[in-house]
């Protein structure tokens, strides 16, 4: 219908996720969780083995949601299958035990949206209106995944135009295209002009590989002790920011700033 222009891999990642059944005193026990607390947590670096994505776990009352999400491009060109990394992933040192004894009730993949507002469909036409991530309202910020806000408030918008389109008669596009305007002054688009931007930051292969790996040798040094005189924290980071290439981590943090 034109709504749209030519997608490519970049613009979509494929997610996959899983439902652990868990009694509730076990959900509380193994994750330190009172009964009306719960746990989220993110995971970068070896999840995704190095390709643009990640992984998440968070607790339900009574079930876990487990699941990692990669960039469908990053994946091609790694010729990764992202099932697998799921299953390598509840296999880890990190996940196995968290989940041990827990029943699989239900999983699920598929495609999240990673655009930014340049690349965004057209949002209505005659007759016709586009909503949550059938119009690529979701999005990627790098520490979150966003998309189920953005669907309820485009279905809210949506209804509230449909609703003045039939009392008018009126479903030309024309009329329709209140539902942008009602968008526009929403967070909607609003914050996909904020953070539409992120999608530039998370391309940099460099968050997925060189800086986990970087933290993880950060830690091991810092807290491994021999017979030999202990390095200070600041030779340590020192070290290792330099052999990194100074440059570059400055050149990382100035992009952070400048588009998160
Ligand atoms: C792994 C993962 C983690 C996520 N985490 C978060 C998060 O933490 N927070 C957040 O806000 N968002 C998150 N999202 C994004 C969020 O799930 C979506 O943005 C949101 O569900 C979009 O809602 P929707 O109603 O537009 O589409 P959907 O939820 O996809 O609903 C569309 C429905 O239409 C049905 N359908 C499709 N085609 C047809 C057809 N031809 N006929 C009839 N029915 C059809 C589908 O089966 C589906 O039920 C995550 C997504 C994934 C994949």
């Amino acid at each position: 219908m034109g709504l749209i222009s030519k997608r490519k891999p970049k613009h979509y990642a494929v997610g996959v996720k899983e439902i652990i059944e868990m009694d509730s005193k076990s959900i509380e026990g193994r994750f330190g969780v009172a009964e009306d607390g719960g746990c989220a947590s993110i995971f970068v670096g070896s999840v995704t083995k190095g390709a643009q994505g990640g992984g998440f776990l968070y607790t339900n009352k009574e079930s876990i949601s487990l699941g990692c999400v990669a960039n469908i491009s990053a994946a091609m060109s790694g010729d990764i299958r992202v099932d697998e990394f799921m299953e390598d992933f509840k296999s880890s040192s990190a996940i196995k035990n968290l989940i041990e004894g827990g029943k699989s009730v239900e999983y699920s993949a598929r495609t999240i949206p990673e655009f930014d507002l340049t690349h965004m469909p057209r949002l209505y036409g005659d007759r016709m209106l586009l909503l949550g991530d059938s119009a690529c309202l979701s999005m990627n910020i790098g520490y979150a995944v966003r998309g189920m806000d953005s669907a309820i408030a485009s279905g809210f918008y949506a209804a509230e135009t449909a609703t003045r389109a039939v009392k008018s008669r009126n479903f030309s596009k024309d009329s329709l295209s209140a539902y942008e305007s009602a968008l526009r002054g929403s967070f909607v688009l609003g914050d996909m002009r904020r953070f539409g931007r992120a999608q530039k930051f998370l391309e940099n292969k460099r968050i997925y590989e060189y800086y986990p790996a970087l933290a993880n040798r950060f830690l091991k040094r810092l807290f491994s002790f021999a017979s030999t005189p202990k390095e200070g924290v600041r030779e340590i980071a020192g070290d290792e920011i330099l052999r990194g290439g100074l440059m570059k981590i400055l050149m990382d943090m100035w992009r952070a700033w400048r588009w998160l």
